[in-house]
Order: C-alpha cells, then structure tokens, then sequence
C-alpha cells in the first residue's frame, strides 16, 4: 500500500508538486504508507537536492520528449498503470489547469473517489481533505469512503517542510507504448517575464477601476516592484483589455497567494471565489462601500492611480535601503 503524489514540471518542477508530496508525508506518516512520487517529462535532470527530506521513498521518472508537455492520454494512461503496480490506496496531484484534468479522467478511469481543488489533507482511518465549496463560502470536510482515492490539492495551500536531507531512489522509466491522437508541440507564453499566477506567492490584480488598458503598466510597475504577478477581474477581462489568462475569478483561475492586492475591483462574490483565501487581501478602491472592504484585510480607499505608484516607489526604497 502507498501514497503516489504528481509533481508537476514545466521545464523544472513546479513548486506544487513539492508542496503536494510535504502535503501528502503527513498522510502517509499518520497511514503508516509508503510515499512515492510520479515524474513525466522530457528527462528528469534536476539536482535531486530539490527532493531532500520531502519523505519521497521512490521517484518514479517516465522520460520521452512526447511526455515534455502535458498529454492527457498518455498522463492518464502512465499515471493509472503505475498507481495499480504500486497499489497506491492515495494519489495526491496539484490542483493546477493540467493536474485537474489529469484527477478527473485518472479517477474515471480507475473509477475511484475524487475530491477537487482542496486545500489541505489528513489521515484518520481514511483519507480525509478539507475542500471550500458554494464559491469558496462554505469549507466542507471531505471524507473517502473508499480507497483508492485521489485529490488535488490547490497551490499555495501547504508549505514545503523538509526533515533532513534523505533523498529518493530514482527509477527511470521509458513512455510505454501509448497510442495518442493528439500531441502538443508548443506552448507560447503571453508575456515575457511572466509570473504563473496559479503558483504566485503575490499577485496585483486590476478592475475595471484601472480605467482602461493603458493603465496596466501601472499595476506592471508594482508588480515589478513586488514580483509579483498580475491578475485581473472579468470586466477587465471582458472589457478586451487583457487577456483571459489573467482572469481570476469562479470563470477565472483560483489562487491562494500570500498577498493579493485588488486595484480597482469592488469585490463580486464571482470575483471572491478565485481569490479569498489569499492569506493577506489588500484592497485600493475609491469607493470606500465598495463589497470588497469587508472581505481585505487592509483597506486603501482612494484613486489607485496615484495610490499604486506611490506604493510601487516606497517598496523600491525600503528594498534599496
Ligand atoms: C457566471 C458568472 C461568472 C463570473 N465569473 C467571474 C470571474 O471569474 N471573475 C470576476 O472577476 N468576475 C466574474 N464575474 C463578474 C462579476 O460578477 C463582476 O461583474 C466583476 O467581478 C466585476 O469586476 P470589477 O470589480 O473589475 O468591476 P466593477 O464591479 O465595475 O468594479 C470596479 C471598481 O473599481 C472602483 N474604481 C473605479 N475607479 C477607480 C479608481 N480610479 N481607483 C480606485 N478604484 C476605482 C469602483 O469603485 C468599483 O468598486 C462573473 C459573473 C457571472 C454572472
């Protein structure tokens, strides 16, 4: 019986996949299962160090350039071969755009029981997960009545807690012979100098309160300033101002950063479902009725365009003094 945990790559290994293994160490301490963790990619070349003390027993690495980017025929078939040869009772993925699809047709494949997007994981007799639902309003406890069972697990939600420096066995492995009618050959980033926004740690999101497009470099500028990555309302969104890759929201992405600052967005329940479990919500709005008021931890209220570039310079400062 063991635990079998995706980490995710995108040319290196996504930060969610190692926040799902520390995620799925306790599962597999309080189980008393095995961990072992799943790699698909071109090839697995990264310094092992970056799994030291994670508590990973065995990494399993299927290299083939036809596994570089995402393949739902060939992730699904991989994933749920090795899950029934390692007899894996948990499976634990990031609840990214690939991950969550991979959960979904991994779980009907193997017809086991699936719990989405949550955000944190236990053990107690079964395999238990906390999952906020009703637009991130109710956090409901999930308990599996059966295993095999798989969950996703939302970026940001776990920190990556290393005990010692023990490292995995690695076992490579060539693709198996999968027949696959599609295959992805490229992927064109947006932007260059662009910040995932699913995994960003700080993220500086406009509204239709920006005015326009042409007050992005604005917010750009902050973002800059903090690292951080930028987000954006649907009206901002649907406004043509910026593209939906941006959109955070219920039709958008969920995100859970340590720092989420709203710059011109009055806080639509919609809106709030991508976004309220940021750890700290800071919003700039000149109305200071606006919904989102209730929900921030800091409220700004003022116009963001003066408000947001003097922010932008005072970080500057402290950052170079
Ligand atoms: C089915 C469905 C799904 C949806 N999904 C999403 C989703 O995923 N994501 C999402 O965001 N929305 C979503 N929406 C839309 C949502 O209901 C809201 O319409 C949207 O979030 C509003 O965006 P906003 O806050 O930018 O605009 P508004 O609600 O128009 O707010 C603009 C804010 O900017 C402030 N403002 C204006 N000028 C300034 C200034 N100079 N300085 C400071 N503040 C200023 C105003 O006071 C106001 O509070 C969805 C709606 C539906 C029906």
């Amino acid at each position: 019986m063991s635990i079998l945990v995706i980490l995710e790559q995108r040319g290196n290994l996504k930060i969610c996949g190692l926040e799902a293994a520390s995620a799925s160490r306790k599962v597999a301490e309080a189980s008393g299962m095995t961990l072992n963790a799943l790699y698909l990619g071109r090839a697995f070349d990264e310094n092992p160090s970056v799994l030291a003390g994670l508590g990973i027993s065995t990494l399993y690495a299927y290299e083939n350039e036809d596994l570089h980017y995402y393949s739902n025929e060939r992730y699904v078939h991989i994933l749920c071969e090795l899950a029934r040869e390692l007899e894996a009772k948990v499976i634990v993925c990031p609840a990214t755009a690939v991950g969550k699809e991979l959960c979904a047709s991994a779980a009907a494949r193997l017809q086991i029981e699936l719990a989405q997007d949550c955000v944190a994981l236990d053990w107690n007799e079964t395999l238990k997960a906390v999952k906020p639902i009703y637009a991130g309003k109710v956090i409901s406890d999930v308990s599996f009545s059966k295993l095999p069972g798989l969950v996703s697990l939302r970026p940001n939600t776990a920190a990556i807690e290393r005990r010692g420096e023990d490292l995995p066995a690695i076992v490579r492995r060539d693709m198996p012979l999968i027949p696959a009618r599609s295959t992805i050959l490229e992927v064109a980033e947006a932007m260059s100098g662009y910040v995932d926004l699913t995994e960003a740690k700080i993220i500086v999101a406009g509204g239709r309160g920006i005015g326009g497009p042409e007050n992005w470099p604005v917010l750009q500028d902050l973002c800059e300033a903090l690292g951080a990555a930028l987000g954006a309302s649907r009206a901002a969104v649907d406004a043509g101002w910026i593209d939906a890759s941006h959109q955070v929201g219920q039709t958008g992405k969920v995100v859970c950063p340590d720092l989420y600052i709203a710059c011109g967005i009055s806080g639509a329940i919609q809106h709030l479902a991508g976004m309220r479990t940021a750890k700290i919500i800071v919003a700039i709005n000149r109305d200071p009725e606006a919904p989102i008021f209730q929900f921030c931890d800091y409220g700004i209220v003022g116009d963001l365009l003066e408000i947001v570039p003097k922010l932008a310079g005072e970080i500057r400062n402290r950052r170079t003094n």
